[in-house]
């Protein structure tokens, strides 16, 4: 079936070559399952559940139902001093599902405002046990913490910074974690740990008392996949605690069974003090976030507000959006049924072998993975990303949807795939890195 597409001039897409795209686009108009169909009718295979999103598989009816019937009961509630059932159901959702203790949840829209929402509750938190002067943050070189101006200057990839300039003061960056000598390691790396204790460096630099939190991906996905060398979190975790730093993991692409577990946090057995999340929280179906934050920051924060305001001004028009919170309880619901997380846990096994069977490929410099998420890097061609921009390209042609970071094929397929659409998968990749 064709589907005609108009004029394609007046939308500016977001991270991507405009020009390019308006000469050569690549649209869906139709998603099933492990599938996406172009406007000609043709088959594409989601590689990367989407962006990360769609871990259930697409179009599920029990998502398309809920949302359906949530927009003609209650179609919206403002969030301020309003709310609706659903809100407090996907809350005890969410909070069964992060480690014991961090088990109040803050919506919002995206993983930009998740990670700008915990930056504030840090912020907040430490003013009210008195220790407002605690206003530094740290992140690491290589982040992605989203594109809003905290995220932004947390984040360490060049291109999403440099056009910007100094957009916060007291931003600090830990060293990256991607080390030659961990190359084509599975899991975790033996090497690097001691990166960790950069953090004592900032302590020394700035003042034991003057870190607000650290924020990590715990294997950070959008920079093109780095999986934490072993003791790394464990060890961030030991100094925040010592030093009173809040520990922030940023979950937007671990969280929801990615790593095998509910969160990145249980699979790495490190617990932090704030877990942001986005992706595949309703697979996609409605744009949303959260963080989910302690129990204690939660009583502090709430306690030491005067009675009959706000203690938190701060939140969305769209926080805890009615159709958001259907799509979220839905998905949920399908993760529980269908016992998803395990069969990521299952399936990954099959997935990595196959991801790293490709490390022997000569123009492939890398395969780093853990879980449901792997990135093969290949070799940089003319410049850095040209050849990682052809290869989606080129497996786009091919029938495969990735998502690609530099010369790094991000793969993170959706957790009902079958071991044959892994196959296809690598096959698609080997065939098409071979052409290089
Ligand atoms: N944080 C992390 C770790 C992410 O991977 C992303 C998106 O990829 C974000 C934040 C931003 O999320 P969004 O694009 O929903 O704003």
């Amino acid at each position: 079936m064709e589907t005609t597409v108009g004029n394609l001039e007046q939308h500016w897409l977001p991270f991507t070559s405009n020009r390019d795209f308006k000469r050569t686009p690549r649209l869906f108009v139709r998603a099933s399952g492990m599938h996406y169909f172009t406007p000609d009718g043709r088959k594409v295979l989601d590689g990367s559940a989407g962006l990360f999103t769609t871990a259930a598989g697409h179009c599920r009816p029990e998502i398309a139902r809920a949302v359906g019937e949530q927009l003609a009961t209650l179609d919206f509630t403002p969030s301020f001093q309003r709310s609706h059932p659903g809100a407090f159901a996907l809350a005890d959702g969410v909070a069964a599902l992060t480690p014991k203790g961090i088990d109040h949840v803050f919506f919002c829209n995206s993983g930009s405002e998740a990670v700008d929402t915990a930056m504030k509750v840090a912020l907040a938190y430490h003013l009210a046990r008195n220790e407002g002067q605690r206003n530094y943050f740290v992140s690491r070189e290589r982040a992605y913490h989203g594109v809003n101006i905290g995220g932004t200057a947390l984040s360490g990839m060049v291109r999403n910074r440099e056009v910007f300039g100094a957009l916060m003061p007291g931003i600090l960056h830990l060293r990256h974690t991607l080390l030659p000598e961990n190359r084509l390691t599975r899991g975790q790396g033996a090497r690097g740990v001691e990166l960790a204790d950069d953090l004592l460096r900032f302590v020394n630099l700035v003042g034991e008392k003057r870190i607000a939190a650290v924020f990590v991906e715990p294997v950070a996905g959008s920079t093109g996949v780095i999986v934490p060398p072993r003791g790394y979190l464990e060890r961030l975790r030991e100094l925040c605690t010592r030093y009173g730093i809040l520990l922030v993991f940023d979950e937007v692409i671990c969280g929801f069974g990615r790593t095998g577990e509910t969160f990145g946090a249980i699979s790495f057995g490190v617990t932090p003090d704030l877990i942001t999340m986005a992706k595949a929280l309703t697979n996609g179906a409605q744009p949303m976030g959260a963080v989910a934050v302690h129990a204690d920051i939660y009583r502090t924060i709430v306690d030491a507000a005067p009675a009959g305001l706000p203690e938190f001004f701060h939140g969305y028009t769209y926080s805890a959006h009615p159709a958001a919170c259907a799509a979220g309880l839905a998905t949920l619901e399908i993760y529980r049924k269908e016992q998803l997380f395990a069969r990521a846990r299952d399936l990954s096994e099959y997935f990595l072998d196959k991801m790293y069977a490709l490390g022997e490929l000569p123009t492939v410099a890398d395969v780093r993975g853990y879980g449901m998420l792997a990135g093969v890097e290949v070799k940089a061609g003319k410049a850095p990303g040209v050849r990682g921009n052809e290869l989606q390209a080129k497996l786009y042609d091919r029938g495969l949807h990735v998502k690609t970071t530099g010369d790094v094929a991000i793969m993170a397929p959706a957790f009902i795939a079958s071991r044959a659409d892994i196959d296809q998968m690598a096959d698609m990749l080997r065939e098409a890195i071979t052409e290089f």
